[in-house]
C-alpha cells in the first residue's frame, strides 16, 4: 500500500479483518462530496478533496464562508430547509460534515438519499456530553466522574455527589469553553446554573469532576469503509481562554501513555463504528492515567499539524475514508508545532511567510474578531528518524 515509505508503528494501525470486508463502494475521482458546514474544516477538506480529483458541494449559510470560497458547488440555506437539503443530497455521491451541531433529523434525511459518514448515530452520541462520556465508560474507558443536572436544585445534589472543584457544562452545543462554569466550595449554585445557560435547549447540564491534569492530549484516528483504522500520534494541546492555542507533535508523554491513548482511540472508533475521522481529546494526569474528555467525529483543530508534517494529513484521510479509498500513511515526517492565529494574530502573516520553517494556512475570513480562528501556522521541526 505504501511502496518504499516507512511503515507506521504497528500500534498505530489496525488492519481490517476478513469478517470486516464490508461492502463499501469506491467513489472514483470526479465524484462529488457534500460537506455540511462552511467553516475552515470544510475548506481544508474541500482542498484535500480537490487534490485527489473530487468536487465538493458545500451546504452553508453564505458565500463568504471559508469553504464556500473554494468549492465547486454551493447551497446557501438553513439546516432545516428540507427542499434545499433534499436537492443537496440528490446532487452528491457521499456527504460528511465539518460542523458538529447539524441537526440529527437533517442528517437522517440526507442518509435516506445518499451515504453520510460518519453516520447520524455517531453524531448523536458526540453531540451530547452525557452520551459521549457514557459511551466511553461502557467500553471500560475512563472519564472524569460526571452527573446529569436538570435544575439549580439538582446541581446541589450533583455537587454533593461529585464534590468540588468541578465544572458545570451544557450537555449540548458547548465548544471552546462556552457554557462552562467552574464550581468551587463557595460557589453560589443558583447563580452558576443561570450562568451556564443550561436548560431545555441544551438538554440540561452535566457536572464533571475537575481533572488536575498534567497535560491535555488528543488522538485523531481514521477508519475506512472496510474497517481498517489508522491513528495519528498523540499530540499535546495547550489552550488559552479555553481556545486551542498550540498543538505540539509529538506529545511529550511516556511511550506507554501514548500507547494507552492510541488504544482508546482505536476502541472508540471501532465501538462507535465510525467511517471517517474521530478526534479524541484526553487528559493525562500526573499518575499517567488517561481520561477521555470529548470526541468529535470530524477533522479537528489539533490535527492541523498533520497537513504538513505527516505523509497523509487528516483532511486527506477523511476524503480517503468516505470515498472508500485505501487509508493513507499517518506517520509523521517531522516534529511540528501548530499555532492558531486567533483574532489579531493573523496580522503577523507576512512574518510567517518569511520563516522557512513555517507553513501558513489562512481561512479567508474577511472580518477579524477577538477569539475568531483566522488561520494557523505549522512550524516544522526535526525529521522523524523512526
Ligand atoms: P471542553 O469544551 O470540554 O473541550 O473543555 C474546554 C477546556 O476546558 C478543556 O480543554 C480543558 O482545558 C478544560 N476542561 C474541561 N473539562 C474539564 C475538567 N473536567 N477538568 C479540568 N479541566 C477541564
Amino acid at each position: 500500500m505504501r511502496g518504499a515509505l516507512p511503515r507506521p508503528m504497528l500500534w498505530q494501525m489496525r488492519p481490517a479483518t476478513t469478517s470486516e470486508q464490508m461492502s463499501g463502494r469506491t467513489l472514483p475521482p470526479g465524484a462529488t462530496i457534500g460537506i455540511l458546514g462552511g467553516g475552515q474544516l470544510g475548506r481544508m477538506t474541500a482542498l484535500a478533496a480537490a487534490n485527489l480529483g473530487y468536487r465538493c458541494h458545500i451546504y452553508c449559510q453564505s458565500a463568504d464562508e471559508p469553504a464556500a470560497q473554494v468549492a465547486a458547488q454551493t447551497t446557501f440555506a438553513a439546516f432545516d430547509d428540507t427542499d434545499a437539503i433534499d436537492a443537496f443530497a440528490a446532487s452528491v455521491d457521499v456527504a460528511t460534515l465539518e460542523f458538529e451541531n447539524v441537526p440529527i433529523t437533517t442528517l437522517e434525511r440526507i442518509a435516506g438519499l445518499t451515504p453520510v459518514y460518519p453516520a447520524p448515530a455517531v453524531q448523536a452520541v458526540a453531540q451530547n456530553r452525557l452520551s459521549e462520556k457514557g459511551f466511553a465508560n461502557s467500553l471500560g474507558i475512563a472519564t472524569a466522574p460526571f452527573r446529569a443536572v436538570t435544575s439549580a436544585e439538582d446541581l446541589k445534589r450533583a455537587v454533593a455527589e461529585i464534590g468540588t472543584p468541578s465544572v458545570l457544562k451544557t450537555v449540548r452545543m458547548g465548544y471552546d469553553g462556552k457554557g462552562q462554569v467552574a464550581v468551587k466550595a463557595d460557589t453560589d449554585l443558583t447563580a452558576a446554573w443561570a450562568e451556564s445557560g443550561a436548560g431545555p435547549a441544551t438538554e440540561g447540564g452535566i457536572l464533571e469532576g475537575f481533572v488536575d491534569f498534567s497535560c491535555e492530549i488528543s488522538v485523531i484516528v481514521a477508519r475506512g469503509t472496510n474497517g481498517e483504522a489508522a491513528a495519528f500520534i498523540p499530540v499535546e494541546n495547550r489552550h488559552t481562554h479555553h481556545i486551542l492555542d498550540e498543538t505540539i507533535a509529538p506529545a511529550d508523554i511516556k511511550p506507554e501513555t501514548a500507547a494507552t491513548a492510541n488504544d482508546i482511540a482505536i476502541r472508540l472508533i471501532e465501538g462507535l463504528d465510525v467511517v471517517g475521522l474521530l478526534a479524541i481529546e484526553m487528559f493525562v494526569t500526573s499518575d499517567g492515567d488517561v481520561l477521555v474528555n470529548e470526541v468529535a467525529p470530524r477533522p479537528h483543530n489539533s490535527g492541523h499539524w498533520t497537513m504538513d508534517a505527516c505523509r497523509s494529513g487528516q483532511f486527506e484521510q477523511l476524503v480517503r475514508t468516505i470515498c472508500g479509498l485505501p487509508l493513507g500513511d499517518p506517520s509523521r515526517r517531522c516534529d511540528a508545532v501548530m499555532k492558531n492565529l486567533i483574532g489579531d494574530d493573523v496580522d503577523d502573516w507576512p512574518k510567517h511567510l518569511n520563516d522557512p520553517t513555517a507553513k501558513l494556512h489562512l481561512y479567508g475570513k474577511a472580518e477579524t474578531r477577538p477569539g475568531r480562528k483566522m488561520g494557523h501556522v505549522n512550524f516544522l521541526g526535526k525529521p522523524n528518524e523512526n
